[in-house]
């Protein structure tokens, strides 16, 4: 009887139970090569591409170089047309017109293509016991201490007196100078380790290391800083009193690697979101005759609360959409109110070193597929949009229906802390919106770790919900 009774068991669970398996043991060897051919170039990409400006940039030549032509509302267009939008150099849309009219509604990806890093301030030069130093100021949620002794690049426009834009990028190029943030050796950071572990490395003391060589033989003081200067107005026609006038953003300036001796896994700087950036727009590119109007739109300043006119909280997005709408002979609100929205971005990973800060139950794992949350935010849910369980039965049946595996979870613990994404401000339109992301394993560190299965996850999730009917 009793190996009888174990197989009726083993048959209700089968029935019964929710599986989360490892992508591998699913998709088998064919699904793994697919990911890894695919994750090949997103660690291109990575490698190149940095910040929202460059981002934007390669996706609009990308774009262009696929049929894709800046959108003129005052042009009729017809199914399968392409079209693209840039806005102040920081945000792309990307559109695909579909069968139905886009009065019927839009299927909308949204992704952000900024990440962590430190900027510059206004007056960032100076000069301290003949060391030249930027003096920066972090961008977005950080642990400061894991910036310190990385080496960094820079990146950024400067605009000058008379209006001319110089585009900057040192330390990506073979033999480019690099840059650091210096760090208190051990052996004399015995109060500097008794610190608060926020204010181990202080705001204050992210500063770049920039120059040591004086300019010449002079009496002059500052003259390391003289020689910095000296050097960038050769280069760029600049004066210090450019960089009031300029935006220049610090990263990490290594390139993507593999992680791991079975190279399951990606290193890279700024995953978060990149990771989800990158399949949006490539599956946007890939979509062929789509019932729908079809909208990626890789967004800025996600990571500082999507404030400010490049940031999803502006209006940027919604007039694309009216103009769409307007396109098509219908109210942007009508078609708003019909559209629905994949919300792309990172969460968190389980990780075993740190399982304390993780709901094992309702967290993500590598590998599992791309997560599908249905509120991110935190404490009693503040700051996020809840979707409705109707929207989540929707994707739910799309994903499953071209076996795209996912799983779900929430970023970690109720009250360990949280994290927003755009999907609120998405929300606010009146689009039916989800959160969906890959996870990632030490977000917002200058080295952030994704699998290749879960990236190529959300690719597969992104094309099958564009092209859904
Ligand atoms: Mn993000
Ligand atoms: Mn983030």
């Amino acid at each position: 009887m009793e190996p009888e009774n174990k197989s009726e068991a083993k048959a209700l669970k089968e029935k019964l139970f929710l599986k989360r398996e490892h992508m591998a043991k699913v998709g088998g060897d064919e699904l793994v090569d697919r990911a890894a051919s695919f994750a090949d170039g997103y660690m291109s990409f990575m490698s190149n591409y940095k910040t929202e400006r460059e981002i934007t940039t390669f996706f609009k030549e990308q774009a262009e170089a696929a049929g894709y032509t800046e959108f003129d509302k005052s042009k009729t267009y017809k199914a399968g047309d392409r079209v693209y939008r840039v806005n102040r150099g920081k945000d792309i849309m990307l559109c695909v017109f579909g069968k139905k009219s886009a009065a019927e509604g839009v299927k909308i990806a949204a992704s952000h293509i900024d990440s962590p890093r430190f900027d510059l301030k206004p007056n960032p030069l100076y000069e301290s016991e003949e060391l030249a130093l930027f003096k920066t100021h972090y961008y977005g949620g950080i642990k400061k201490y894991q910036w310190t002794t990385v080496p960094m690049s820079l990146h950024g426009v400067i605009i000058k007196e008379d209006g001319t834009k110089v585009t900057v990028r040192i330390g990506e190029d073979e033999g480019n100078p690099q840059f650091v943030i210096t760090d208190l050796l051990p052996h004399l950071g015995r109060e500097q380790m008794k610190r608060d572990s926020a204010q181990v490395v202080r705001g204050e003391e992210c500063n770049i290391l920039v120059g040591s060589m004086p300019f010449k033989d002079d009496q002059e003081s500052e003259l390391v800083k003289l020689n910095i200067l000296k050097i960038l107005n050769e280069k760029y026609g600049i004066v210090e009193k450019d960089f009031q006038t300029a935006e220049l953003e610090v990263v990490p300036a290594y390139k993507a690697v593999d992680i791991g001796l079975d190279r399951s896994m990606i290193g890279a700087y700024g995953h978060d979101d990149k990771v989800c950036a990158y399949p949006a727009a490539i599956s946007n590119f890939d979509v062929k005759d789509p019932e729908y109007t079809c909208v990626t739109v890789l967004t800025d300043k996600e990571e500082i609360g999507s404030d400010g006119n490049t940031g999803l909280h502006s209006s940027y997005f919604k007039y694309f959409i009216e103009d769409l709408a307007e396109n098509a002979g219908a109210e942007g609100r009508d078609v708003l109110t019909r559209s629905k929205c994949l919300s792309a971005d990172v969460t968190a990973a389980f990780d075993p070193t740190f399982p304390d800060v993780m709901d094992k139950y309702n967290c993500t794992y590598l590998n599992k597929g791309v997560g599908v949350c249905k509120y991110t935010g935190a404490g009693g849910k503040y700051d996020t949009s809840d979707c409705s369980a109707e929207f989540f039965g929707e994707v739910r049946r799309i994903l499953d229906e071209k076996n795209v595996i996912w799983q779900t979870g929430e970023l970690g613990k109720v009250d360990a802390g949280g994290g927003g994404t755009v999907a609120k401000y998405v929300a606010e339109l009146n689009v039916d919106v989800i959160d969906i992301g890959v996870p990632v394993l030490s977000m917002h560190a200058p080295f952030e770790v994704v699998s290749k299965l879960d990236l190529y996850s959300a690719y597969q999730a992104f094309y099958e919900f564009f092209m859904a009917d």
